[in-house]
């Protein structure tokens, strides 16, 4: 005979307001025991079934895990024990309330309570849906299944199921998770987390054709504060450079640290390159200011590139890949600054790796020289010394700026062979100079940081025959790290050989007044850029060089103001008592040659000759734009531009208030009006100032968004390499131009 299972279909004929000990599981299982059966099989079933049902009892009193069941319309059957004290009920209490009030609605990932009356209503199975338990705190989730039940006729009955408190592995989960996102030493987002977030970041604002800006950020010789401090001090240095950029940032944007010492932080809604430059410099002043680690005060700097979307790219290893090559430009242009890419900047990295290889050789094939630069006694004109600056005149190329080959050589490891022949040069030049005539040599961070340098300037002083008291290293603040026992060796050796030594390029933002006590300067040169612009009414660098000099004399060091060119700064510094000039408005660096035929007569004195007042930077250029006016486009030449307005060449007759849009390329757009004509050439006022594209260039503030373009009926899958056309104005073929190009025959 063939024995049908025993089934427990109806729970209801349980009674549940038994005091009964025996849980429930117990008490069916003893029911089933005591119904009597006859055949073998129909035993064995039994058995099985009770032996079920009492492993089912343990594994409740266990308390791992727990049993539910409801009724048609939602309301509890069956709940254990365990779970009812948990909720700080009693069974019986629970019994008959709907099961869905054992649940909340959370905010946190997980199912809601809303997801499951739904998948409750369906009367659809569910498989470990987490979910957030309606106790207390709410700190507590479980995993929940449950299974639809039928009757014989196929109708549904009710839910029977389990659960288990899930809680610490959530916890864990959400740990590690948290582990996985985040920069364990700075705490802030890590490489992983922010490459996710820009991904979500530009789709969505792809859909809804915004903004986001990238910026990447390497920190300027953070290696050396690494290797002489050690590793601890450098993890200490991360973190307040983390701090100090969520500062800079706030709630503008994602601050993330990708590697190293390297940053990158997310804008969304950012596209104004004025805003970003200001944002740029706010985050370089602020690195830039000195850390106290381990008791002892150290500086960096930081380079900054930075591309938006979607002009720069749309998809987020196009615009990593911008703010990338941005970034080096920055570093290649100086360190301490911000570059916006652009697309040039492709060609511009291929250009620097080669001249690296070309600098390799730049010295044994004798393409390296010195020029020298005097140092004038700024009240009676006399030369004191010159500082010898390098000069690489390429083979190809022609001349090439030290401010771009000197970086690259100390990226290159190069910049010790190139430092020792400068010394070993100057020191051979200067004794064919008068006595009284000093030679400043400049010593890259990297010699500083080189314990052979003292031997390095012996060996130069020995070999040439030059007293020591006439050579001068000038060293930049940069390299000091207060209360590094090597710098303070370092210092104390140079000293002990009789050498001078200079501050160079004080002022450039991290400067210490009160560190100039304690360090053995015997000179300050004040940097250019702090010079730049101090005789526009409302700087207030007067009064912060006067404080330098006033305590540089109290020291009794020497001042000297780098890059005066107008007549107006030489005033200006002299009215503050600075003691020497170095600058074009008395003379450039001359080559050896010449110099050795200006001082042959044991003195040197130049007449200050520039131009009467400082210009706001207007640049000269010879660069060919787009000039459109009303549905014309002519192709002009902008001979020389400032940030309000430039000179325009090419037209002819263009009477004085007309506009213009003035195309710069790569969607550039500038707005200007015509205040000056005379025959060919136009003097052009902005309407909107231009900004500083970080590397001495200016360019539009906004460029004309693709978005713009795309809804013009171009389609646009990925910004290509030529992706703004020339023109993108209506076709000049209908109407006659208002004016005459130079080239037109009249
Ligand atoms: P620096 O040591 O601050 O040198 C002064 C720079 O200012 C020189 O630029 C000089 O030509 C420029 N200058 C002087 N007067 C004026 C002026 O009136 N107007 C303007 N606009 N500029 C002026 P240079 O020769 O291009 O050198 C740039 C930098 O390259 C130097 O800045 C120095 O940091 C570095 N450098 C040059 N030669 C050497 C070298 O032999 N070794 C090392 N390590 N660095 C060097
Ligand atoms: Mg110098
Ligand atoms: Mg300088």
């Amino acid at each position: 005979m063939k024995s049908e299972p025993l089934k427990i279909e109806d729970s209801q004929e349980i009674d549940f307001s038994s005091n009964d000990s025996q849980s429930f599981f117990g008490r069916i299982s003893s029911r089933i025991l005591n119904q009597k059966e006859d055949s073998k099989t129909a035993d064995l079933s039994i058995l099985k079934t009770s032996e079920a049902l009492l492993l089912l009892q343990n594994y409740e009193e266990t308390r791992q895990g727990w049993f539910w069941s409801t009724d048609k319309v939602g309301n509890i059957t069956y709940i254990t024990d365990s779970l009812a004290e948990v909720m700080n009920q009693s069974q019986q209490e629970l019994i008959g309330t709907p099961f869905l009030e054992l649940f909340r609605e959370s905010k946190d990932q997980g199912c809601s309570e809303r997801t499951l009356r739904f998948i409750l209503a369906k009367q659809s199975p569910f498989d470990q849906l987490q979910l957030q338990a309606d106790i207390g705190d709410g700190g507590r989730w479980w995993s929940v299944s449950g299974k639809p039940q039928l009757d014989k006729s196929g109708n549904f009955i009710g839910y029977r199921g389990n659960g288990k408190d899930i809680t610490a592995q959530r916890r864990s989960e959400n740990e590690s998770s948290r582990l996985a996102m985040f920069d364990s030493l700075t705490g802030l987002a890590n490489r992983t987390s922010i490459s996710k977030t820009l991904q979500t970041m530009l789709s969505t604002l792809k859909q809804q054709k915004r903004t986001c800006a990238i910026m990447l950020l390497d920190l300027d010789r953070f290696k050396q504060v690494n290797d002489t401090l050690g590793h601890l001090a450098g993890d200490e240095l991360l973190k307040q450079v983390a701090k100090r950029l969520l500062n800079a940032i706030g709630k503008r944007g994602e601050v993330s640290r990708i590697g190293g010492d390297e940053f990158e932080i997310l804008l969304p809604d950012c596209e104004d390159r004025g805003e970003l430059g200001q944002l740029s410099n706010a985050i370089i002043s602020s690195l830039s200011q000195p850390y106290s680690v381990d008791g002892c005060r150290c500086i960096i700097g930081v380079s900054i590139g930075i591309a938006i979307s979607p002009f720069d790219g749309m998809t987020s290893e196009d615009l990593i890949t911008g703010a990338d090559l941005a970034l080096y430009a920055a570093k290649a242009g100086g360190r301490g600054r911000f570059h916006f890419f652009s697309k040039d900047l492709q060609q511009s990295a291929k250009d620097r790796r080669i001249l690296e290889e070309d600098l390799r050789d730049a010295l044994s094939n004798d393409e390296l020289s010195l020029s020298y630069q005097p140092i004038v006694n700024a009240k009676d004109g006399v030369v004191r010394g010159v500082e010898a600056l390098m000069r690489w005149n390429h083979p190809e190329r022609g001349p090439i700026s030290p401010a771009v080959f000197i970086p690259i050589a100390e990226d290159a490891n190069l910049i010790k062979s190139l430092g020792e022949w400068a010394l070993n040069r100057a020191c051979s030049d200067a004794v064919k100079w008068p006595n009284n005539f000093r030679v400043a040599v400049n010593v890259s961070p990297i010699q500083f940081a080189d314990e052979k340098l003292p031997s390095l300037v012996l060996k130069a002083l020995k070999v040439s025959g030059l007293k020591a008291e006439r050579l001068e290293l000038e060293i930049t603040e940069s390299v000091f790290l207060e209360g590094s026992e090597k710098t303070e060796k370092m210092f104390a050796d140079l000293k002990e050989i009789g050498v001078r030594l200079a501050l160079d390029d004080f002022g450039t933002g991290y400067s210490s007044l009160s560190y100039l006590q304690t360090a053995p300067f015997d000179k300050i040169k004040i940097d250019q850029s702090f010079v730049r612009g101090a005789t526009i009414p409302g700087s207030r660098n007067s009064a912060i060089i006067a404080a330098i000099v006033a305590l540089a004399e109290a020291l009794d060091m020497e001042t000297t103001a780098e890059g005066i060119e107008a007549m107006d700064e030489l005033e200006w510094i002299r009215d503050l008592n600075v003691s020497h000039v170095q600058g074009y408005v008395y003379s450039m660096a001359v080559q050896a040659e010449e110099l050795l035929l200006l001082v042959k007569n044991g003195e040197w004195i130049v007449n200050p000759n520039g131009p009467a007042k400082f210009r706001q930077d207007r640049v000269s250029m010879y660069r060919k734009v787009q000039a459109v006016h009303e549905n014309h486009c002519y192709s002009v030449m902008i001979r020389n531009i400032s940030a309000t307005g430039a000179l325009m060449e090419g037209l002819s007759e263009v009477p004085v208030g007309t506009k213009f849009v003035i195309d710069f390329g790569d969607g550039q757009l500038a707005l200007a009006v015509v205040r000056r004509s005379e025959k060919l050439q136009q003097g052009i006022e902005f309407e909107e100032r231009l900004v500083s594209d970080g590397n001495g260039g200016l360019c539009t503030r906004r460029r004309v968004s693709p978005y713009l373009i795309a809804s013009a009926g171009m389609h646009i899958p990925n910004i290509p390499a030529d992706f703004y056309p020339t023109s993108i104005y209506p076709n000049p073929l209908n109407s006659l131009p208002a004016f005459y190009s130079a080239n037109d025959k009249r």
